[in-house]
């Protein structure tokens, strides 16, 4: 049994309830008094969960003035000191699971299955395996230097997992931070700074400020950071790019995608139908690496689209607590409309939907979109919504030709029991991870990240630690002297 027990319900009320006044940044290992505040609704109903501080300039600058006199002290202890303060963020997020699965799914929208059967398992798994590279920075990376103070802004998708994609590598090289959540979805952030403290992380290690793309900007554009982390929309990874430009800071993009799920002839139908569920209705298909576009073999396409509409047919949509909910609510009223737009749009251009159903409110069914044309809105764009479109291809060449006819570059799957083809097609997508016969596979061990317009640099593993270090440094050169 799943399903929250209402005391795990009961803990996030008594928690809300005890910080109705609002909540307030934290900076320096202590919570600052609410300033102007904003709302953060639960969308599946509506109303207002808490009451969040719009970050300004001078709460900006108290947190970076933090992370820079922490930064120093933070890097000079051992690998060995970091990795034991990782550990315990680890454990004590694996006491706190059931609190933040429900502040998760509350806030967010998502199923509680997946806030506590994928989101916070993986954020233990994060922090566990960036532990181990605390320990083995001095080997695995001699002669470098952590890059300092880290500005990093993130997503309302995954909000827990997104901060410790992004904390756990920083403060595993010796970086400090000052992050900021999206106004969405504030609030396992801000638990996870009552964890932090718990777990008595050095003050001013890891700042929390919160706010909108305002507070997003003065970060990001602040000239006493050293690194720029961001993952979001493809449009506010351009306006950073171009903020940061020319400032020495360095900078890592996790953007947008539009990821092709490519079936073949002699694919396992049954498991890649079970593959596109888990493609475009996990997280409401509000997940950058969705796979959006269903590519399918002609000669099975019919009977593919015939096992997946029934399928369909049993997605449950509803209420996030219950744990045999397949999809929650979108993540906001907004996006809601957003996502309307698209689909009106698509329509009018000839797309045929096919929808299961789904309540009043701040929900979308789960949408199959057929008759899409290439060059089309719903063949082109994020929709950052439950929507998969579906379009037969005839022979390996074209489905090649059409993963590829995309601006964005994250992720792709592909389906066949030939092992040739697969690994013939893998290599020739242009996609940063590539699935065969699964799909939405992460492990902390494993670099993330896009080519295009899906941005650049790589979360995870080797490479993710990479981005958190300055280069070794290079033995000076003897001047060349005359013969
Ligand atoms: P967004 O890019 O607007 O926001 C992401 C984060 O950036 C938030 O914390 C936001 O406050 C902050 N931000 C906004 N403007 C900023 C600026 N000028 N400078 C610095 N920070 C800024 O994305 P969103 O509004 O959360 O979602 C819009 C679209 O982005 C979605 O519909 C989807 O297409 C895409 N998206 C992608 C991902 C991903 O993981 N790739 C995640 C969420 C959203």
């Amino acid at each position: 049994d799943y399903g929250p027990a209402p005391e795990d319900t009961g803990i996030v009320t008594d928690w809300l309830e005890r910080h109705s006044g609002g909540f307030g940044h934290y900076i320096g290992g202590a919570f600052t008094k609410p300033g102007k505040t904003f709302d953060t609704i639960n969308p599946a109903t509506g109303g207002t969960l808490a009451k969040v501080t719009q970050g300004t300039q001078s709460d900006v600058d108290a947190a970076v003035r933090a992370a820079r006199a922490a930064q120093p002290k933070w890097a000079a202890l051992s690998g060995h000191e970091r990795a034991k303060y990782l550990y315990a963020l680890a454990r004590h997020v694996q006491q706190h699971a059931r609190f933040l699965a429900v502040l998760e799914s509350l806030d967010n929208g998502k199923p509680i299955r997946e806030s506590r059967d994928i989101d916070v398992p993986l954020v233990v798994r994060h922090l566990y395996h960036h532990a181990g590279w605390a320990e083995l920075m001095e080997d695995e990376f001699p002669g470098t230097a952590p890059v300092g103070v880290c500005g990093q802004v993130i997503p309302w998708n995954f909000p827990l997992l997104m901060l410790a994609w992004k904390i756990a590598p920083a403060l595993a090289a010796g970086n400090t931070v000052v992050l900021k959540p999206a106004e969405y979805t504030p609030l396992t952030a801000l638990a996870f700074a009552g964890i932090a403290s718990e777990c008595g992380l050095p003050k001013g290690v890891l700042n929390i400020v919160t706010g909108d793309g305002e507070t997003g900007a003065i970060i990001t554009g602040h000239k006493d950071i050293d690194k720029v982390a961001f993952t979001g929309s493809t449009e506010v990874g351009r306006l950073i790019r171009r903020q940061t430009a020319g400032s020495g800071k360095s900078l890592t993009l996790e953007l947008g995608g539009k990821s092709p799920f490519v079936v073949f002839a002699d694919a396992d139908l049954d498991a890649a139908v079970e593959g596109v569920v888990d493609a475009i209705w996990f997280n409401q298909g509000q997940v950058c690496c969705a796979g959006a576009r269903i590519l399918v073999a002609e000669a099975v396409a019919e009977r593919f689209e015939t096992l997946l509409k029934a399928r369909m047919a049993q997605l449950r949509v509803g209420d996030p607590l219950d744990k045999s909910t397949d999809i929650g609510a979108i993540v906001h009223p907004v996006q809601l409309d957003r996502i309307r737009e698209l689909m009106d749009q698509g329509v009018a251009e000839g797309a045929k939907l096919f929808q299961g159903t789904a309540p009043e409110g701040c929900f979308y069914p789960p949408t199959l979109a057929t008759g899409v044309e290439p060059a089309s809105v719903l063949a082109t764009e994020e929709i950052f919504g439950p929507v998969v479109t579906l379009t037969p291809f005839r022979t390996p060449a074209d489905a090649l030709a059409l993963a590829n006819n995309t601006r964005y570059g994250l992720a792709a799957s592909i389906w066949s029991e030939n092992v040739n083809l697969c690994l013939d097609i893998a290599a020739r997508i242009k996609a940063g991870v590539i699935w065969v016969n699964c799909t939405n596979v992460f492990d902390a061990g494993a670099g993330f990240g896009g080519y295009r317009e899906s941005g650049f640099g790589r979360e995870g593993g080797r490479e993710g630690m990479a981005a958190y270090i300055t280069p070794p440094r290079q033995k000076a050169k003897k001047p060349e002297t005359a013969p």
